[in-house]
């Protein structure tokens, strides 16, 4: 059932038109600036009934004695014509007529504005490149629509996962006078210091007992009088309010809320203001909210005397509203936004500052007082967004966003007090200053929700993927469960990491656009002060049971335990990783399809190599180098690609796509890596030792760092290990080693020497290059690139791996687990895991070391040396990629296709 705030607006979007307005409840009508916005027939108007509302005219700024409310019928009618002039779209609402005015746009978005009547909505959507249509059917190619009502949680259901609509189901439990002020209380009872920022509340007619007591009892300990201020509990605008000194006049039997009235406010110029600021909520499950740094500064038009009987009916003294005070001769519109009725923030910031007020801190509190209200929201917001979109893939964006205008009230002091939060705050632009500060935020709003023409295909492709997978794991389960129970188990929790970690994923390369693409927002939910958000979980948790009355103790657990212990991606590695071993090789038979469902998309990065990879050949014993010819080299490239290599090719070949977006060079190449593989021969007759590989000097960063010597490694042998079975296994991994010593990071157009020369430039102006790269592979690289180079070296190793267990299945093999590890460690922290190593200079134990101390792995040093050279090549590639980006940009011929044979002195293994 659609929550009583949410009744109105009819599939998709209702138009606002007077009808809805008059018969709809004022929580639809926009507030803040334009009462013009909404006329509510005097008849009808259920505030205006209930109150026998009178006009207020000069007379009450003389001094009228009587208790009034706000509603001016023939004046708002007035002025809705002025308004419509200013206000009204060029095309007429629709009238659910279905004609539709598209136009096209450059970059195919559409939004659905039937729904909203503010001309600067539709050129905000305009300006970043929508397309607009006024259409009351739904429009499978709306990407967003735009409703000035809320929203029937039906309508919410019914949007595609990648549509986009401007409210949240139970928003209205925050934005309704009357909720706000329940569930206000509710949480006050818990944390009263914490929520010490509304004015004391009663709701009628329920508190009126408790009201007339509080009154009661107040007026008999103080000898001031109390000052009330009554406003309907659906109310907007300033419609309906009235102030009253006696407990008598308190309307005990509507539905109105009574405030206590704060009467020591902060003044300008000698009047009274209050601050309309917006809040952009992107997403409630999690909670992310964004705070505009403009807004507006609403100055009321009689200057503010402390109330008495005798001012209690000033309208234009005591209230704040735009609606309000545009009626009074006094208000005045003004080009400057530093003067008139109607300021902006810079303005205010700057008073403040002059007064002596300590500015950062007052707009500290505003966040804090925002983020408090919307956590008492969520609660409500996460539990019926969860009901509307059922099943929704945590892959998903948010369906809804909205912005709030928080309505503030500065004291004498400086604390900052929530008034009320409008869920359609006006977008009428009659001042210079609305269309100023109005439409930067829309636009800003519009930038930051990255709404993109390929949504809905990425969507589709992607729901079409996870039906498919869906059904193949569910067969795939049914066979295994008949198999092995437990296994299926497994299986089960693996396939949960990895949508969790594309989850992750896609959420870290969400933030990394959203912290580009801030404009005039600030974030203030969640945010890093890891001691304050830990405060604000605190609340939250309370605040399930307290607002839903433990009713959803699941989602309370779950929402909370995600806050407290959000994911990593080394994390989720490690345990998908871990799944990996135990799945093991009895999983054999049902992995045909099954692997990397949803990991990213195998690296593509670097153009292939035009000249060959040298052999390298499966089989055993005989394989020998050939050095003798490019063309020879280059079959046997193919061959080793084609029959070998499947991982190799799969896993780094280079799309054009990619190789754009990294200024990489289109190369038809398939089987390119950046690796160079040197002839290895699988378990040569000799039997090499360990010195010797590493006096071959290798032209990379490896032999530059000289990190391959064994000597300096200080870990465990194999001793787990029967003698017999150790001292086998020992010889292949020295093998291994070897092998893995003789790779080297292939420059694409450059020979060996001339790669060597560009990486030791790189290192020997490293001062210079040190922010560069770190800009390039900790900023501008996301994590699916960062995963894909990282990647070029992880498959390569891999497949050599491969050939020298043959037959056995090297994901069981405690060298391959340790390099997962070690892989998995460069990618930590967003790339901070290889940026770490590359930057590590002192003495002592690598970074990277750490992963293995944590876990109490113990690693034969010959392993341990395997490790160490998978990060000097993953160092390398990364200064490879680097490079080659911005060579690429600069020279955009450059002879990419060609690379060098590998160095011969470097080639052989002995
Ligand atoms: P509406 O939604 O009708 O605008 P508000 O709650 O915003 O209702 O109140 C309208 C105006 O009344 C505010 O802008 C503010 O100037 C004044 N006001 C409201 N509540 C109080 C209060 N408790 N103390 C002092 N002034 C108040």
């Amino acid at each position: 059932m659609a929550p009583r705030d949410e009744i109105s607006a009819s599939k998709p979007v209702k138009v606002v038109s007077k009808t809805n307005l008059n018969n709809g409840g004022s929580e639809y009508c926009s507030s803040e600036a334009s009462g013009t916005q909404h006329s509510r027939s005097p008849k009808t108007s259920p505030h205006d009934k209930d109150t026998g509302s009178i006009k207020p005219s000069s007379s009450s700024s003389n001094g009228t004695k009587r208790s009034v409310s706000l509603s001016r019928p023939t004046e708002t009618s007035t002025s809705l014509t002025q308004q419509s002039l200013s206000e009204a779209p060029k095309s007429a609402p629709s009238t659910g007529s279905g004609k539709s005015s598209k136009k096209k746009s450059k970059k195919g978005l559409l939004a659905n504005i039937a729904g909203t009547r503010y001309e600067c909505v539709r050129e905000s959507l305009e300006h970043c490149g929508f397309a607009t249509i006024r259409d009351e059917r739904d429009d499978p190619n709306c990407l967003l629509y735009w409703s000035d009502l809320a929203v029937p949680n039906e309508r919410i259901s019914e949007m595609k996962p990648y549509q986009k609509i401007n409210h949240f189901p139970g928003m209205g439990e925050i934005c309704r006078k009357d909720a706000l002020a329940k569930n206000m209380m509710k949480i006050q009872k818990i944390f009263p210091s914490d929520y010490d920022f509304v004015p004391k509340t009663w709701t009628m007619p329920q508190d009126a007992n408790t009201f007339l007591n509080y009154a009661k009892e107040s007026s008999k300990k103080r000898k001031k009088t109390k000052t009330f201020i009554a406003k309907p509990s659906n109310g907007a605008m300033g419609n309906g309010i009235r102030l009253f000194r006696s407990a008598e006049k308190a309307p005990l039997d509507e539905n109105y809320i009574v405030q206590e009235y704060l009467d020591k406010p902060m003044l300008i110029e000698g009047f009274k203001f209050d601050m309309r600021v917006y809040v952009l909520v992107t997403s409630c499950d999690p909670l992310k909210v964004f705070l505009f740094k403009d807004g507006l500064v609403r100055i009321s038009t009689k200057t503010y005397v402390a109330p008495s009987e005798q001012n209690i009916d000033e309208l234009y003294m005591h209230l704040t509203n735009y609606s309000v005070n545009k009626f009074s001769a006094n208000y005045e519109k003004d080009e400057d936004e530093s003067k008139g009725s109607k300021r902006n923030f810079e303005f205010l910031n700057e008073w403040l500052a002059n007064g002596s007020y300590d500015v950062q801190k007052v707009w500290r509190e505003i966040a804090d007082v925002i983020v408090k209200t919307l956590i008492v929201a969520e609660p409500h917001l996460i539990h019926q967004y969860r009901m509307c979109r059922p099943g929704v893939s945590p892959l998903a964006d948010s369906t809804c966003f909205e912005i709030l205008g928080f309505d503030i009230f500065l004291d004498r002091k400086g604390k900052p007090w929530l008034l009320e939060i409008n869920r359609s705050p006006s977008f009428g632009t009659n001042e210079k200053i609305d269309l100023n500060i109005k439409s930067a935020l829309l636009q800003q709003t519009f930038k930051l929700l990255r709404v993109r023409a390929s949504d809905k295909k990425r969507c589709l492709t992607n729901q079409k993927m996870e039906s498919q997978r869906r059904l193949f794991n569910g067969h795939r389960r049914l066979a295994i469960e008949q198999w092995d129970k437990s296994k299926a188990a497994k299986v089960r929790k693996k396939e949960q990491l990895q949508i969790q970690l594309a989850a992750l994923r896609r959420e870290s390369m969400r933030q990394e656009y959203e912290s580009k693409n801030l404009g005039k927002f600030r974030k203030i939910f969640p945010i890093d002060d890891r001691m304050q958000l830990e405060k604000y979980i605190g609340i939250l948790s309370k605040g399930f049971d307290i607002l839903l009355a433990g009713r959803a103790g699941q989602l309370q657990k779950e929402v909370i335990s995600n806050y407290k212990n959000p994911h990593h991606e080394a994390d989720l590695l490690d345990l998908i990783e871990q799944c990996e071993c135990e799945e093991g090789g009895d999983m054999s038979t049902f992995n045909s399809g099954y692997r990397k469902p949803l990991v990213p998309k195998p690296l593509s990065s670097m153009p292939s190599s035009a000249s060959p990879m040298r052999h390298y050949s499966r089989k055993g014993g005989g394989t020998e180098e050939d050095n003798s010819s490019d063309e020879s080299d280059e079959d046997d490239d193919n061959s080793d690609a084609t029959d070998n290599n499947d991982t190799n090719r799969n896993d780094t070949t280079i799309t054009s796509h990619d190789m754009k977006s990294h200024g990489f060079h289109r190369n038809s190449e398939t089987n390119s890596s950046l690796i160079e593989k040197k002839s290895i021969n699988k378990r040569p007759k000799q039997s090499s030792q360990l010195s010797k590989s590493r006096k071959v000097e290798r032209p990379t960063l490896i032999s530059r760092s000289s990190t391959r010597s064994l000597s300096s490694l200080r870990f465990e042998s194999n001793r787990s290990l029967p003698p017999s079975k150790r001292k086998k296994d020992d010889s292949d991994l020295i093998q291994l080693y070897e092998a893995l010593s003789e790779l080297n990071i292939k420059f694409p157009g450059k020979s060996d020497e001339e790669a060597n020369e560009i990486l030791n430039s790189i290192l020997d102006n490293w001062r210079y290059h040190k922010p560069r790269v770190a800009s390039y592979w900790l900023v501008k690289l996301d994590s699916v690139k960062r995963q894909k180079v990282v990647d070029i070296v992880r498959n390569n190793v891999r497949s050599i791996v491969q050939r020298f267990h043959e037959n056995e299945d090297i994901d069981k093999l405690n060298v391959t687990k340790c390099l997962n590890k070690v892989f998995n460690r460069m990618l930590w922290s967003h790339g901070q895991g290889l940026w770490s190593c590359l930057n590590h200079t002192t003495r002592g134990p690598a970074p990277w070391e750490t992963v293995f101390r944590s876990g109490g792995e113990m690693l034969s040093n010959v392993e341990m040396g395997c490790c160490k050279i998978a990060v000097e090549l993953c160092k390398d590639c990364l200064l490879v990629v680097y490079q080659f980006a911005n060579q690429s940009r600069t020279e955009l011929n450059l002879g990419a296709h060609s690379v060098s044979s590998a160095n011969p002195g470097n080639s052989a293994v002995t």
